[in-house]
């Protein structure tokens, strides 16, 4: 199933061509004022945000389990590198999955597509991923990639072409010690989960089946204890918003080395209602920093890249190393500015290459085109990687090469990628004078 739009996905009256006049209209009357560290009117970006961004990124190998090997290529990735090279891939395998979540991007099935890529369409496919000048991030997701019997030999033939090699398996009773074993004996460097609550009772409602939270919480441990490490990752909606704090205390365990908490955007069967306001992801924002500066994990956030210019605001570092790390070399993280189609491509089971999982602008079809042509010269990829070119008050702020919002969320809501983001309660000072 392609990720096209679904069928409930609907503009809310209002929200275009007008949506940014009614945030800021909205913002104003909430009394919302930007920070006080720019200059009226200016859109660059103040000294002291570019002085910290060159100091996030200026860091160095570190020995972070998380962190990239100090040898592999891709610690050698710069800023200016997502102009031809994506820092990560996500490699959908396949959209079979035996959970039914409510907010499923995929809008996965218990069976494969028939016109999923073969053993060998993969293969080839994961070829010319290699040959990006730096070589990116392979993350194998789904649906639910153990669904794929050939999952450990496309594991494999990426390691042996030098690609280095992420997971995102559903927790269903595929996941075992064994499996797990055998994932990282075929290439996995790190495993990636969902949680979504708490508690079982949140939890499973968002999953769908009963016994998911238990299971979750066993397949982090059991992963700590095949020595690979753990990236968490939560999906913010109203039904958790006031679960945050005991999220990040559930997940500080060994073995867990990165939170990446997700924002929703109205895709698949993410609906827009159940979303946060935008005033709550400050909130949310808050709490996050607050654990990103005394948890033994890294902290990021997916479709809400305004958290750095909350970070940056409150002259934090949206890159700093976890509590346990604090003193050590700086862990390789993702260069700062990273975004849909800016670093990252999503490629389905089927070949139609994305400029995310969350953005379904189809943009060229494997084994047509090659990932690398697309990537670097489709007229969509481009225009994402230009943050000048964005509509609104995305296009004026000065956080724009840092943040600029998220791409997806902009087209879910107002069908043009590069509106600004809609859930941003930020008033550049350029956009608030004009
Ligand atoms: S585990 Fe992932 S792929 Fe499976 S239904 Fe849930 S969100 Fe979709
Ligand atoms: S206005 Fe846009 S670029 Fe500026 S902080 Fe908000 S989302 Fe980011």
């Amino acid at each position: 199933m392609k990720p096209i739009l679904p069928a409930n996905m609907h503009m809310r009256p209002g929200e275009h061509p007008g949506a940014v006049d009614h945030v800021k209209m909205q913002h104003q009357a909430q009394g919302i004022q930007p920070a006080d560290h720019t200059q009226a009117g200016s859109t660059a970006m103040p000294p002291e945000i570019a002085q910290r961004l060159q100091q996030a990124q200026g860091g160095h190998p570190s020995h972070h389990p998380g962190s990239a090997p100090a040898e592999h290529p891709m610690m050698d990735y710069k800023a200016d590198d997502v102009h031809h090279s994506p820092f990560l891939i996500f490699y959908e395998t396949t959209r079979a999955c035996d959970l039914v979540c409510q907010h499923c991007r995929a809008c996965a099935q218990s069976k494969a597509h028939p016109n999923q890529l073969s053993t060998e369409a993969s293969k080839a496919m994961i070829d010319e991923l290699a040959k990006f000048p730096k070589k990116p991030l392979l993350v194998m997701t789904g649906g639910d990639p153990l669904k794929r019997p050939d999952i450990y030999e496309l594991i494999r033939h990426g390691k042996s072409k030098g690609m280095r090699i992420a997971m995102t398996p559903s927790a269903t009773p595929l996941v075992t010690a064994e499996s797990i074993a055998d994932l990282r004996d075929a290439g996995v460097s790190r495993m990636a989960i969902s949680l979504d609550g708490a508690d079982a009772k949140t939890h499973d409602a968002f999953r769908g089946i009963d016994g998911i939270f238990e299971r979750t919480l066993r397949i982090i441990d059991d992963t700590h204890a095949a020595g690979l490490p753990m990236q968490i990752n939560t999906t913010i909606t109203k039904r958790n918003f006031d679960q945050v704090d005991a999220i990040a205390e559930l997940i500080n365990r060994p073995g867990v080395v990165l939170w990446s908490v997700f924002f929703l955007v109205p895709v698949g069967r993410g609906l827009r209602e159940q979303g946060i306001e935008p005033g709550q992801y400050e909130k949310v924002f808050a709490k996050l920093w607050q654990h990103a500066q005394t948890k033994n994990y890294g902290v990021k956030t997916t479709e809400a890249h305004h958290y750095r210019r909350f970070v940056l605001q409150q002259k934090g570092d949206p890159q700093a190393n976890p509590a346990a790390l604090a003193g050590k070399p700086k862990v390789q993280r993702a260069p700062i500015g990273i975004s849909d189609g800016k670093g990252v491509m999503f490629i389905s089971h089927v070949g139609d290459m994305y400029p995310s999982g969350f953005l379904p602008i189809n943009c060229g079809h494997f084994p047509d085109q090659s990932p690398v042509d697309v990537y670097q010269n489709n007229e969509t990829f481009k225009s994402l990687r230009n943050p000048d070119g964005f509509t609104g008050k995305c296009s004026v702020c000065e956080y724009r090469k840092v943040c600029g919002g998220s791409r997806a969320r902009a087209y879910a809501v107002t069908r043009n990628p590069l509106a600004s983001e809609p859930d941003c309660v930020y008033i550049p000072k350029a956009w608030n004078h004009r």
